[in-house]
């Protein structure tokens, strides 16, 4: 059976009644027969039928032991973190999401967890930076915004030879393209506000870990801290899931479309898309990614300056402004004035992320649409001349 087959049957069909989507168990506690002799199910902190089909579904897609149904992609980054004690050190992917960087650096510093911050696409620096107190690797591939790959099957040949956790966010690959646990990763984590959830509506998060006794640990902070999923979100996420593996590939698909067609635009500098055999870490990527590269691509003007790229971003239509990723919906933004404002100026352009850096999230719209609403946007930004433009439709065409 084809995996894609085989996650649709995943979700189970209701045993009560027979109902084919999974039903919304929308309720706080469940009614015991006797003091502990229940239905499996007490108190809805601690286990809900929706959120349980969901959480079997993911650690399924992953190919783990069990997973976890989280209110937002950081409560489950939260959730790996509170694994650890003070006096642990944690070594991360240099470029890791912002929000993880303040919650390591504004919350968890404060408890005695440092983090050290490494360039993990090549792993010789992860095994350089391992001390005696390191306890966990953070790895995040690609990265947002510039879609640096790291070799996880690596990284985590290091982790085990110094019986170091390995933790991988997997929110932009989705399980559809990479699976970390069966590279030798611990731990996975996801956003699900982005690909698995798939339509923008919603904000969710998710632990996967590899075995049992993991799997327990984190049971046990999930219900302790209590940053659950709702059941209705969960649902949601079901929902979304039930479509991935053809949202995936169609978003796969169009980006690297979309990314050649960039590459040759006479406006555009850099593009940044891990499908590309000019992108540095392309060879990693071809091993580790299965059925193409995701739908996110980056990509900077030859005017390196924040009002082109302001430009462009706010003359597309079909492409809309706004930060986040994943959906059926595409996506822009400009990082260098929102999601990396807080990153001082000389550290952000050092990171990769330039002035003119723009960020797409390829939708399910036709590629063609949306080439020629980039087309359209790049033009009206007028970072080049119109007859430049109509050169190269024709070398395109
Ligand atoms: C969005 C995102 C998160 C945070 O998830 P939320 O659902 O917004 O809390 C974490 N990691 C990555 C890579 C993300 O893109």
């Amino acid at each position: 059976m084809t995996k894609q087959t085989d996650l649709i049957h995943a979700i189970p069909v209701d045993e009560l009644t027979g109902a084919i989507s999974v039903p919304i168990y929308q309720t706080s506690t469940f009614v015991q027969d006797a003091p502990g002799v229940n239905k499996g199910y007490d108190y809805a902190r601690s286990n809900n039928p929706t959120r349980h089909a969901l959480e079997s579904v993911l650690a399924k897609l992953e190919g783990g032991d069990r997973a976890f149904a989280f209110a937002s992609g950081l409560a489950a980054i939260d959730a790996v973190i509170k694994l650890l004690d003070a006096g642990d050190q944690v070594i991360a992917v240099q470029d890791i999401y912002g929000g993880a960087y303040r919650l390591f650096t504004h919350i968890y510093s404060r408890l005695g967890i440092d983090v050290v911050y490494v360039d993990t696409t090549d792993a010789e620096n992860v095994r350089n930076a391992i001390t005696d107190r390191t306890r966990l690797i953070w790895l995040e591939t690609p990265t947002n915004p510039t879609l640096r790959i790291s070799d996880i099957a690596a990284i985590a040949e290091i982790a085990a030879a110094h019986n170091v956790l390995l933790c991988v966010d997997n929110t932009f690959a989705s399980p559809v393209l990479q699976q970390p646990l069966l590279l030798g990763a611990d731990i996975v984590v996801h956003s699900a506000t982005k690909y698995l959830g798939g339509h923008s509506d919603l904000i969710a998060g998710a632990v996967v870990t590899k075995d049992a006794e993991l799997g327990d640990r984190i049971k046990f902070i999930q219900n302790a801290s209590g940053a659950i999923l709702a059941p209705h979100d969960s649902w949601l996420v079901l929902r979304g899931i039930e479509t991935l593996y053809l949202r995936v590939q169609q978003h796969s698909e169009s980006a690297l479309e979309i990314a050649k067609w960039l590459l040759l635009h006479p406006a555009v500098d850099q593009v940044y898309y891990p499908g590309l055999s000019s992108h540095p870490n392309h060879e990693v990527a071809a091993g580790q990614h299965k059925g193409g590269y995701g739908g996110v691509i980056s990509f900077t003007l030859k005017t390196d300056t924040e009002e082109a790229a302001c430009a462009v971003v706010t003359a597309t239509r079909l492409f809309k402004l706004a930060e986040s990723l994943g959906g059926v919906k595409s996506l822009l933004c400009h990082p260098a004035t929102m999601t990396h404002k807080s990153v001082p100026a000389e550290r952000r352009r050092m990171s990769g992320v330039a002035d003119s850096l723009v960020r797409l999230s390829v939708g399910l719209e036709s590629a063609e649409d949306l080439i020629a609403d980039l087309e359209q946007a790049l033009l009206t930004a007028s970072t080049v001349a119109k007859s430049d433009v109509e050169e190269l439709r024709f070398a395109v065409v």
